[in-house]
């Protein structure tokens, strides 16, 4: 059983690691339950350093995203969920769910850590949000893992983000010039495919500035 003095250090461990991937002292309060004030004069010594700007307070940006945004949040989504199926606490496989997402990329990271923080809150109703409002479901075309609203059933002809990046990418130049793998057409949609949603090149456009 952690006593309260394991609690704190574990929070402030996690706060410490909020700090390391750029979230707001919102986000590591409300992760952590560590009073804004405190993270600040614990992380923040100059208050020049604190992440500024305001973060999305619904879900409602990932309908309105562009393919790659999506597709980079289904990536945090699933590795989210897949952390939390095997017991991790919501903080700590949102932190390591974000540090894969950037090990599968190259900053500037298009997803802020307060937006997949935002994203996780809809996708299991805790912290921003209320009730869930995204799910995780499995493409029934290409099998990748992608976010729908809630209720959302996968359909076989209803294609996944995953299944339109691989349709639209030899028309598609911004996408093509987005990855860093330029083999052929159909090596570099094999490769994406096989990487799946947990593995995908970087873009380097389109970045989620705070
Ligand atoms: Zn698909």
């Amino acid at each position: 059983m952690p006593t309260r003095g394991d609690r704190h250090l574990r929070a402030v461990q996690q706060a410490k690691k909020l700090t390391a991937l750029g979230a707001r002292l919102k986000t590591i309060h409300l992760i952590t339950g560590i009073p804004p004030r405190q993270i600040q004069s614990l992380f923040f010594p100059d208050v020049l350093s604190i992440p500024r700007g305001r973060a999305p307070d619904s879900a409602d940006w990932y309908y309105g995203a562009n393919l790659i945004m999506r597709i980079d949040a289904c990536v945090i989504g699933a590795k989210y969920q897949q952390l939390r199926d095997q017991g991790l606490i919501p903080g700590e496989a949102l932190i390591l769910a974000y540090r894969a997402y950037q090990a599968t990329t190259l900053p500037p990271f298009r997803i802020s850590l307060d937006r997949a923080f935002n994203l996780v809150s809809y996708i299991e109703g805790i912290w921003l949000a209320s009730t869930s409002a995204l799910s995780i479901l499995s493409c029934q075309d290409c099998a990748c893992k992608f976010i729908a609203a809630v209720g959302t059933v996968a359909q076989r002809g209803q294609p996944c983000p995953f299944c339109k990046l691989f349709e639209r990418f030899h028309v598609d130049h911004r996408i093509q010039a987005s990855y860093p793998i330029r083999t052929t057409l159909q090596t570099t949609a094999s490769h994406l495919r096989r990487l799946g949603p947990s593995h995908h090149p970087s873009v380097e456009s389109e970045r989620d500035i705070p």
